[in-house]
């Protein structure tokens, strides 16, 4: 996960939203929840979802908003989650400032033996406290050797705080797989996340390895890859993906060196 830096409402998004909302034929003005949900939900998909993608894609920098994985601005690559669950909130159901672009989380990819979906359809309908628009947050997340995603418990933030973003992580959005009592890893997302983050783990130390050879491995060094990273979640530029994951791993050498 990676801090996302919210962009203003596209006007075609913002114009909808107002049409429905003030047509008194729309039936918004009589919606109640939890139970007129459906009808709600009927709403929101008279709004502009190509538009909403386009915009959610471009200010993501191409990644789904809880795993990075790459995600396109096409209705088959990329669901437009609603943050505060659209059963939760009437309000929050038309507004562009609640949708985060999120994967399919393994819905569309090949089916292991063990089937374990991830991000929105792990989540459901369930409230998150961790939140990709919080930049205090995404600068907790922490990444282990082994590829798992981690809230750190060095940056500040209250322990509770803490043990309930590692349950979104873990149970709600389900980013580490499926674990034992124990808490040991027992079956990896049917995205392969952890795997994935392993492989990026690997390579950058395999990266370290080379450059340390070469004798260019300082601060200097590191910073400007550090910086080229960076530059990719700047603007409109499309970032690679998980690209949190090398970005930890590059920051955290960077402290260590002298
Ligand atoms: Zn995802």
């Amino acid at each position: 996960m990676i801090y996302i830096q919210k962009r203003r409402t596209p006007d075609v998004v913002k114009s909808k939203a107002a049409e429905i909302i003030n047509t008194p034929d729309s039936g918004y003005a009589s919606i109640s929840l939890p139970e007129d949900t459906k009808q709600l939900r009927d709403l929101f998909d008279k709004m502009p979802k190509d538009e909403i993608r386009r915009a959610l894609c471009k200010e993501q920098h191409g990644l789904c908003a809880y795993c990075m994985r790459r995600i396109e601005p096409r209705y088959d690559s990329t669901k437009i989650e609603h943050y505060m669950a659209l059963s939760e909130s009437k309000q929050k159901a038309l507004d562009y400032q609640n949708y985060l672009g999120v994967c399919y989380g393994g819905e569309r990819d090949e089916r292991g033996k063990v089937y374990v979906l991830c991000c929105d359809a792990a989540r459901k309908e369930h409230a998150l406290t961790i939140n990709p628009w919080n930049k205090r947050q995404m600068e907790a997340i922490g990444y282990k050797r082994n590829g798992e995603i981690f809230i750190r418990s060095d940056k500040g933030l209250d322990a509770q705080l803490v043990m309930d973003m590692q349950t979104d992580l873990d149970k709600v959005l389900v980013l580490n797989g499926m674990k034992n009592a124990e808490g040991k890893v027992i079956s990896d997302t049917a995205s392969k996340l952890i795997a994935v983050r392993r492989g990026i783990y690997d390579s950058v130390c395999s990266q370290f390895e080379r450059w340390d050879k070469k004798k260019c491995l300082n601060k200097d060094f590191l910073k400007g890859k550090i910086e080229y990273l960076e530059k990719q979640l700047q603007g409109d530029e499309l970032a690679e993906p998980y690209i949190g994951v090398r970005l930890y791993f590059y920051r955290q050498k960077y402290n260590r060196l002298k």
